[in-house]
C-alpha cells in the first residue's frame, strides 16, 4: 500500500522556505505507485503537482490537491564505450550528487552544472544551464509516465525540443509527464568549457585544468555569488535573461554606458535580466518580508516570514519597472503555483 499524507507541510520542501502545505502528498519511487496516486487524484478530482527539490517553484498559497514527489533512485551504466558512457538516472537523485558521481569517475559533461539545487527529474524541464553548458548537451533520453494515458513514454533529445530554459515539458506537455528517469551520455575525453565568466581565472588558482578543477571552481564561484537557500530562502534566478532585437539593444546602448550582453541569434541579443533590474534601482531593496538580493539583482529572497503572494507581487513590480524603463518584458523562470 502507498501512504497518501494529508495536510502535509512543505516548508522544508521549497527553497523559498514558505510556510505552506499540501492538502495531499505522496512520495514514491515506483512507477506503479505513481499510477495508483494518479488514480486516487482522479477519483477525488484533485489537481496534481509534481515536486522535485522545490528549488524552482513559488507557492502562492497552500496546494489544494495532491503533490506527487517521485523519489526514483539509482545511477545505472547502460553503455560503456571507449570514449563515452551512457547512464540512466532516477528522477529522485539529487542533481549535485549526480555531478559529483560523474566527476569522481572522470566522466565529463556535467561539471559546469555543479551545485545547481534540485533533483535529476527536473533537469530536463527547464533545461538547466550554467557556465556555458546546458542539460540538453548530455541528455539522450527522458523516460516518464503520461498523466493522461497512464502509460510510460520515452522522449529522445530532439523530441524534448530543448531551448534556453525551455523544453516540451514546459510547453505542449506541461504537467502531462512525470519524469521517472533521465539518460545522459558523458565523455571519457571531455572538452572543457571554461571561457564563461571568471571560470578560467578561478580554475587557474586551483591548478591543472580538469573536470575536477572545473567543478571545484564552479562551486567556489557559486558559493561566493549566490545565497544559500538554507540561510536565505530563494529559488535562484527569478527571471529569464530576455532576448531582444539588435535595434532595441542599440537604443539601450545609446542611453547607458557598457550594457552587458551575449549574442543570441544573428539579429538578437541576450541582456542579463539582473542588469536591467539593477538599473531600475531594485538591487538590495527590501519590500515587507521579501526583497531583491544585495549582490544578485536576479535573485528574490525571503527575509523570513514572506508569503508567496508577497514575493509574486514584488516580481510583478519589478517586471513593471523594467517595462517602463526599457520596454522589455521579463519572463519569470520560476514556476508559479
Ligand atoms: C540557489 C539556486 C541556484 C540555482 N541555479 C540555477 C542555475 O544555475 N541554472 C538553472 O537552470 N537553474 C538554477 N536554479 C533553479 C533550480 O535549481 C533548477 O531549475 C532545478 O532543476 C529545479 O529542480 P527541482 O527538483 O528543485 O524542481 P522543482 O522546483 O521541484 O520543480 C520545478 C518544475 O519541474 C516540475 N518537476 C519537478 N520534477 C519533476 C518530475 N520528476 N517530472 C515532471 N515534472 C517535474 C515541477 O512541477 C515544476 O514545474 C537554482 C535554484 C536555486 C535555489
Amino acid at each position: 500500500m502507498i501512504e497518501i499524507k494529508k495536510d502535509f507541510p512543505l516548508k522544508y520542501r521549497n527553497t523559498f522556505g514558505l510556510n505552506i502545505s499540501s492538502h495531499y502528498f505522496v512520495e514514491t519511487s515506483k512507477a506503479d505507485k505513481i499510477s495508483f496516486s494518479l488514480n486516487y487524484a482522479s477519483y477525488y478530482n484533485l489537481p496534481i503537482l509534481i515536486l522535485g527539490g522545490g528549488s524552482n517553484i513559488l507557492f502562492t498559497k497552500d496546494f489544494e490537491g495532491l503533490i506527487i514527489q517521485p523519489t526514483v533512485q539509482g545511477i545505472e551504466v547502460i553503455e560503456d564505450a571507449p570514449q563515452s558512457v551512457t547512464i540512466r538516472v532516477g528522477a529522485g537523485v539529487n542533481w549535485d550528487s549526480l555531478v559529483e558521481w560523474c566527476v569522481s569517475r572522470g566522466y565529463g559533461g556535467l561539471e559546469n552544472l555543479s551545485l545547481i539545487p534540485g533533483n535529476v527529474g527536473a533537469s530536463p524541464i527547464q533545461n538547466i544551464g550554467a557556465y556555458g553548458v546546458e542539460a540538453k548537451d548530455t541528455i539522450v533520453k527522458v523516460e516518464g509516465l503520461n498523466i493522461i494515458t497512464k502509460k510510460m513514454a520515452e522522449f529522445t533529445n530532439a523530441e524534448c525540443l530543448f531551448d534556453y530554459r525551455y523544453s516540451i515539458f514546459k510547453g505542449e506537455l506541461r504537467h502531462r509527464i512525470i519524469i521517472t528517469n533521465v539518460h545522459f551520455k558523458l565523455s571519457k575525453t571531455p572538452t572543457l568549457i571554461t571561457h564563461y565568466g571568471n571560470l578560467d581565472e578561478e580554475i587557474e588558482k586551483l591548478g591543472e585544468k580538469s573536470i575536477k578543477t572545473v567543478r571545484e571552481a564552479v562551486i567556489n564561484i557559486r558559493k561566493r555569488k549566490l545565497p544559500d537557500p538554507v540561510e536565505l530562502g530563494n529559488a535562484g534566478s527569478f527571471f529569464k535573461n530576455p532576448v531582444v532585437k539588435a535595434s532595441v539593444f542599440e537604443s539601450i546602448q545609446g542611453k547607458f554606458d557598457k550594457v552587458p550582453s551575449f549574442p543570441a541569434t544573428e539579429n538578437h541579443v541576450k541582456i542579463p535580466a539582473g542588469w536591467l533590474i539593477e538599473q531600475c534601482g531594485w538591487k538590495g531593496k527590501q519590500v515587507g518580508n521579501c526583497g531583491v538580493h544585495k549582490d544578485q539583482a536576479l535573485v528574490l529572497v525571503n527575509h523570513g516570514n514572506a508569503t508567496g503572494s508577497e514575493i509574486l507581487n514584488l516580481a510583478k513590480q519589478i517586471q513593471k519597472s523594467v517595462v517602463d524603463q526599457f520596454g522589455i518584458e521579463l519572463e519569470m523562470e520560476v514556476n508559479i503555483v
